[in-house]
């Protein structure tokens, strides 16, 4: 059985040309770039051109660029560094959409006595920019949102909150890390203070991050050590993996086109023909999108179940409920965008890249509506002409729930 590899939020394949350019630092290219010999200087000089790749792909300096183990350390380190530098001010802003990665930090830091800000999003999942004005005042150390969301792949207005932090002097943080690859980016034309990128959700491997930090911003290292990324994060380079996302950035801005052209087509067409479905909705702003992510709600079934019979199928995808162990979560970002239970109980994330193929399409599109069937065949709530669900019928307690059971 083939697989249908539709989870590429969750994250990517490994590019062959990645790996190819990989290998030679696990062999022979085995020297310390910090070193003064030759050994030493091939791998410095090797760094050097992959710093210039990334930069390239993010339209900044290549000094601006520091390495990090992944995109929750890069995320960990802006908050960090921004309240390090600001103590005096005890206020951060978030959203309440935003990747666990954040989500957590936040919480911990309001423990820790810090003032902590959540900004909604209306029903569309776009974010609430009074709310966010409004929430700004002279102890406001930091904001910090998302670009793309993770789940719905809804983009927020990045630039202006850029530059509304600016006009306030309060630093800003973006976690873009379903964003870079996807969408254009151009940070020196932007007011960004610092934003976050993973490697293996660009088809670099997993274990490897960055952050961009602003030429000018204060900055305090997360992790102390040696010299390494001009004293900014200690630790001997990660060489093979800083290579590898070398490549994959390069890969990447020569991809842009076919992402939003050929990828962004083949996930209109999929959701288009998912939504032909009976009682099937789009969760999330369908215009300011990125151009691989699809969040599809089939009423009266369950996300989980959908997941197992595509898994069945040879098609990966993922959910955003998580209905185990009588505890049921439908997923944070769908309940602060208003999302229906009965819709956010069987929603489903599908995320493209561009090793999709469109026969892989075809073959979704011919398993979807069946599996939908014999789930909904099975559901006593289901009928062919159902009207719209009582959603107040219909409550999790955790452990009974109705379309669990
Ligand atoms: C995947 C992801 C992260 C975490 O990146 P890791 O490299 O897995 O730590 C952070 N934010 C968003 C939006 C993500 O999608």
């Amino acid at each position: 059985m083939e697989t249908i590899y539709l989870d590429n939020n969750a994250t990517t394949r490994v590019d062959p040309e990645v790996l190819e350019a990989m290998l030679p630092f696990f062999k022979e290219g085995y020297g310390n770039p910090s070193s003064m010999h030759h050994k030493g200087g091939e791998v410095a000089a090797s760094l050097r051109k992959a710093r210039l790749s990334l930069a390239a792909l993010l339209g900044c300096d290549p000094h601006e660029i520091v390495y990090t183990s992944c995109g929750t350390e890069s995320d960990n380190t802006a908050l960090w560094s921004a309240l390090r530098t600001q103590p005096e001010k005890r206020h951060l802003v978030t959203s309440k959409v935003e990747h666990s990665a954040i989500i957590n930090n936040a919480s911990f830091l309001r423990r820790q006595g810090y003032q902590v800000t959540e900004i909604g999003v209306d029903r569309l999942g776009r974010l609430d920019l009074d709310g966010l004005r409004k929430s700004l005042g002279p102890e406001t150390a930091l904001v910090s949102l998302l670009w793309a969301n993770n789940e719905t792949g809804v983009l927020f207005p990045i630039e202006e909150v850029a530059a509304i932090c600016r006009d306030r002097g309060i630093v800003f943080h973006t976690d873009a890390v379903q964003a870079v690859g996807k969408i254009p980016i151009d940070l020196k034309a932007s007011k960004i203070d610092m934003l976050s990128l993973s490697g293996h959700k660009l088809h670099a491997p997993k274990g490897i991050g960055a952050l961009y930090v602003r030429h000018g911003l204060k900055f305090a290292p997360f992790m102390i050590g040696g010299h390494q990324e001009n004293g900014r994060r200690g630790g001997t380079e990660n060489v093979p993996y800083v290579i590898g996302l070398g490549v994959a950035a390069e890969l990447a801005l020569r991809r842009l086109p076919e992402e939003n052209g050929r990828v962004r087509a083949m996930r209109d067409r999929l959701e288009e023909g998912l939504l032909r479905i009976p009682s099937t909705l789009v969760n999330g702003d369908r215009e300011n999108r990125l151009p691989n992510t699809s969040n599809v709600s089939f009423e009266y079934v369950e996300g989980e179940s959908i997941l197992f019979h595509l898994s069945h199928a040879g098609i990966c995808a993922s959910s955003g409920s998580a209905c185990t162990s009588g505890s049921l979560e439908p997923s944070h970002v769908l309940r602060a965008m208003g999302v229906p239970f009965t819709a956010a109980h069987g929603s489903i994330r599908l995320s493209l890249a561009t090793t999709n193929t469109e026969a892989e399409i075809d073959k979704a599109l011919e398993v979807f509506p069946a599996v939908i069937k014999k789930l909904r065949d099975l559901s006593p709530f289901w009928k062919d002409d159902a009207p719209a669900l009582d959603n107040s019928l219909l409550t999790c307690d955790g452990g009974s729930c109705q379309i669990c059971n």
